[in-house]
């Protein structure tokens, strides 16, 4: 069984947002926490993510990733994981984002749920400008929160950093060195027009290739893989040897929408076929509504098969999605 689109493309990734609210403030995102969080009532319960996530991978889908806003703002996120490892070995892989505030404290029992990947975000290793970015004093829990991935056997650890002109891109440098000294995959995210201010210019984005330049000047790197496959980052090691390595996602300047196999399911019931979609499609009326399985199924593959060919974001026709990434789910 195997969801698919009309392109041909097979999806197999389904991106859960358990939120779209978030401790942070981080500037290309939700800088002032606006537009409006969606009414509490609307945001789907876990037993509702689960049925929903149940009928998903029963046709196909193989990984899901729970993410938001902030998903360890939600209380019991280990009893959904517990949950949703269930569906294993339909489902292959359980993953989590997250700004690593809350990590720490809940790393133990999301491994013991069945939690097999990570992935945490530092856009700086200093910590006035982490604060600056972010709006939280906060950088020492990030850094703990790496520690607590490491520890907990969450390998490869992954810290992704969306780099933005003027704002850290003078700190590639020193990640890469963060990624060689720790051991970790540092992946460095092209700034996307996706944050909920609306501010996102083009001089801002710093592109993949500038961003790999500007790394091998100081650390040579090496393709890892000559394709990127159904990943969205080219892999890269470092040229001496070191251990660690460097991701670069360059969605505008080298987009890969040809390979998605990507779903997303929005906290308050949604499913969007793409980040940049400017349609969304209502799950949550019908799973509370006495549907059966077989058509809720059928709803997922007439949406899923309705996916975009690809962003337009370099198109002039390009309109930003009225939701931010903290709604959309990153
Ligand atoms: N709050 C969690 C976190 O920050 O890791 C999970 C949700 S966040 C929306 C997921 C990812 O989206 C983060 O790595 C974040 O850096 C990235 N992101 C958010 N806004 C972005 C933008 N405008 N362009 C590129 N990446 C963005
Ligand atoms: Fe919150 Fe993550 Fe968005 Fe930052 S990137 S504001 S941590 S949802």
């Amino acid at each position: 069984m195997a969801l698919s689109d009309k392109y041909g493309r097979t999806i197999r990734d389904l991106r859960l947002s358990l939120t779209d609210r978030c401790n942070f403030r981080c500037f290309y995102c939700l800088p002032s926490g606006k537009p409006a969080l969606a009414r509490k009532e609307t945001i789907l319960t876990f037993e509702e993510i689960f049925k929903i996530s149940r009928i998903f991978v029963s046709l196909g889908i193989e990984k899901i990733r729970l993410t938001g806003g902030e998903p360890l703002i939600r209380r019991d996120v280990p009893l959904l994981v517990e949950k949703l490892a269930t569906l294993k070995p339909q489902l292959k892989d359980i993953a989590l984002t997250t700004n690593g505030f809350d990590f720490p404290r809940y790393a133990e029992a999301l491994r013991k749920a069945g939690l097999d990947r990570v992935t945490l975000s530092l856009d700086s290793l200093r910590r006035d400008r982490f604060e600056e970015i972010t709006g939280v004093d906060a950088l020492d829990r990030a850094l703990a929160a790496i520690d607590a991935a490491k520890e907990h056997e969450f390998e490869p650890v992954k810290v992704n950093a969306v780099i933005v002109r003027g704002k850290n891109d003078d700190e590639l440098a020193d990640f890469a060195r963060f990624a060689r000294e720790n051991a970790i995959t540092m992946r460095f995210i092209e700034f996307m027009p996706l944050d909920s201010d609306q501010n996102w210019t083009r001089e801002a984005m710093v592109s993949g290739a500038e961003m790999r330049d500007l790394i091998s000047a100081e650390f040579p790197l090496a393709l890892k893989e000559t394709k990127r496959g159904t990943g969205t980052s080219w892999k890269y090691t470092f040229a001496d040897g070191a251990p660690g390595e460097i991701g670069i996602i360059a969605p505008v300047t080298d987009m890969f929408c040809g390979q998605c196999s990507r779903v997303r399911l929005t906290a308050d019931g949604q499913i969007r076929t793409c980040l940049f979609s400017v349609k969304e499609h209502d799950i949550r009326s019908l799973i509370r509504s006495d549907a059966s399985d077989a058509e809720i199924a059928a709803f997922i593959e007439s949406c899923v098969y309705q996916k975009e060919p690809s962003h337009n974001i370099n198109a002039e026709k390009f309109v930003q999605p009225s939701r931010s990434m903290s709604f959309i789910g990153g």
